[in-house]
């Protein structure tokens, strides 16, 4: 059947999803009635229209500049850098921190052939130089790529005045931002030490 697989040749491109996953969730797509194949279809439409990148911080949002960013009760002097725009979500819900963000879009990873020039590092010497700014608050997770980075910012901002800190120590070694608990982060944020 080629529509079938099509669909699972589709599916398995998707993160932590292999052929036989693949398959239970086409069969359960057509096993059930229309109304669910045409809602999921558009939800995933809607997904990719009406979700976009923020132009200040480069977070997902669906208006531009996001909520964070055009909130007046947010402490302006703290810009924390994550590598990704699902990492502003993961702190934003351990509510701990009441500062800015700066989605770099990556790490530095030479053997990926990833460098300083493929992350959004421009936009944020700009929102440096913009004033406000006292402190960048570092998380990016505690590997290669997230320590050479953190270093590569220090090196790149530290000249301007503005204090460079580094989530401390509760994020374990090699872990992932993404799977930290709230405790977990909360206590990283309040740990945070100069690089
Ligand atoms: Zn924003």
């Amino acid at each position: 059947m080629r529509a079938l697989e099509d669909l699972i040749a589709l599916l398995t491109r998707l993160p932590g999803i292999g052929r036989k996953s693949a398959l239970r969730v086409a069969y359960y797509v057509l096993k059930s009635d229309g109304s669910f194949a045409d809602a999921l279809a558009d939800r995933i439409r809607a997904l990719k229209s009406q979700v976009v990148f923020c132009s200040v911080c480069g977070s997902y949002t669906e208006t531009d500049p996001c909520p964070v960013c055009s909130s007046p009760g947010r402490d302006r002097s703290l810009i924390c850098a994550v590598e990704q725009p699902q990492d502003v979500v993961t702190i934003e819900a351990s509510r701990e921190y009441r500062g800015l963000y700066h989605v770099l879009g990556g790490l530095i990873s030479p053997l990926d052939g990833v460098g300083p020039e493929n992350l959004r590092l421009p936009a944020l010497m700009a929102r440096i130089r913009a004033g406000d700014v006292t402190e960048i608050v570092v998380a990016t997770n505690p590997t290669i790529e997230g320590d050479t980075t953190a270093l590569y910012l220090k090196r790149l901002v530290e000249p301007t005045g503005v204090t460079v800190t580094r989530l401390a120590t509760g994020i374990p070694v090699g872990g992932d931002l993404e799977y930290a608990d709230r405790l977990t982060l909360a206590r990283s944020f309040r740990g945070r030490t100069r690089l």
